[in-house]
């Protein structure tokens, strides 16, 4: 499996659409978005094969050898489309560019996560390690591992402190191997925080018209071939971004809902698919005790279920959303014998 980092989830549609291209080939077919708004091929040949990989790199979204494991950033997807109280993108080029820049940030932990919520709300309860909140464009709030402390910051200070604190975490986690900086306390209380109130928004952006961006989701997170190649006609030569909900966001084109629907993407929030998702389930990961796509796509069909819901093979859990949901994790062979010998869920 090869997962490939796009910071701020925004990538252009040709590159998308060359991914697709590339699982096809190469892969089992499916590109997956990811909850860190990055892409992930499965299903490849074991060592890569050289032609895979200059591919990858031709289609510009490898920009480096040395970092790409901690090229970890989520941001608002509509920050400087549409709503917030900052366009944050500059931002997340800027932090990009800087991680990429300092040799020794290579060694991060590769979960190590950055957030940057424009203000909106919307990813700040994310699981982080750093943060910003923007409180307006002039600055807001660099956050250590909690949404609830932090540090005032100009927006020009946002990313050189981000930096820094990244720096010192590196140095701090050396002794100890943590990958997280909950896991080094001391280290957090000596930063000098205060209390933070954050804005808190909607754990995922709605689907269908926002301003004049199209927002879809893509069922179970799986982005075939014929969709990517929509959605280069869709945004021909510009950006789409990746949600950390694992959708899409199309900038400037709402007007091409319909047409999306048309090819499977979900465009309403009240629709089955959109409150279904799933690991990538059997045959795909050899962990996997059951097909999760044969579930999901029976609870989808079902017309239901009312409440979000995310099927796993095992009890790892993939990819399974961070709000309030229902998990259906495939049991055990024990235990399901053990609740009446049928052997299978
Ligand atoms: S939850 Fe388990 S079965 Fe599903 S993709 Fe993750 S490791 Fe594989």
């Amino acid at each position: 499996m090869v997962r490939l980092r796009l910071p701020g989830g925004r990538v252009s549609a040709a590159a998308l659409r060359r991914l697709a291209e590339l699982a096809d080939a190469y892969g089992n077919g499916i590109l997956q978005l990811t909850s860190r708004a990055g892409v992930q091929l499965r299903g490849l040949p074991d060592p890569l094969p050289v032609a895979f990989v200059d591919a990858v790199v031709a289609a510009g979204v490898l920009p480096t050898d040395s970092h790409e494991r901690v090229r970890n950033i989520v941001a608002s997807p509509l920050t400087g489309l549409s709503g917030g109280r900052a366009d944050l993108r500059p931002l997340t080029v800027a932090l990009d560019t800087g991680l990429v820049a300092e040799a020794s940030l290579a060694e991060l932990p590769g979960r190590f996560l950055f957030v940057l919520d424009d203000g909106r709300g919307d990813v700040v309860d994310l699981t982080f390690d750093l943060g910003y909140q923007a409180a307006g464009p002039d600055g807001g709030y660099v956050l250590v591992g909690s949404p609830e402390r932090g540090l005032p910051v100009r927006t020009e200070d946002v990313v050189p402190t981000l930096l820094r604190l990244a720096l010192a975490f590196a140095a701090a986690r050396a002794d100890t191997g943590a990958w997280h900086v909950a896991e080094l306390p001391a280290w957090v209380g000596s930063l000098g925080l205060v209390p933070v109130t954050p804005v808190r928004g909607l754990a995922a952006t709605a689907l269908g018209r926002i301003g004049s961006n199209a927002s879809v989701s893509v069922p179970l997170a799986r982005l075939p071939l014929e969709q990517a190649c929509l959605v280069e006609e869709v945004v021909p030569g510009g950006p789409v971004v990746i949600t950390p909900w694992r959708g899409l966001v199309l900038p400037d084109s709402a007007d091409r809902l319909d047409d999306l629907a048309a090819a499977g993407f979900v465009v309403d929030d009240e629709t089955a698919w959109a409150q279904v998702s799933a690991c990538v389930g059997a045959p795909f990961c050899a962990r996997a005790r059951i097909d999760t796509t044969e579930i999901a796509t029976a609870l989808a069909a079902a017309g239901g279920p009312l409440l979000r819901t995310h099927v796993s093979g095992c009890e790892r859990r993939c990819g399974a959303p961070t709000g309030d949901h229902r998990d259906l994790v495939a049991p055990t062979l024990a235990e399901a014998l053990g609740a009446g010998g049928a052997g299978r869920p």
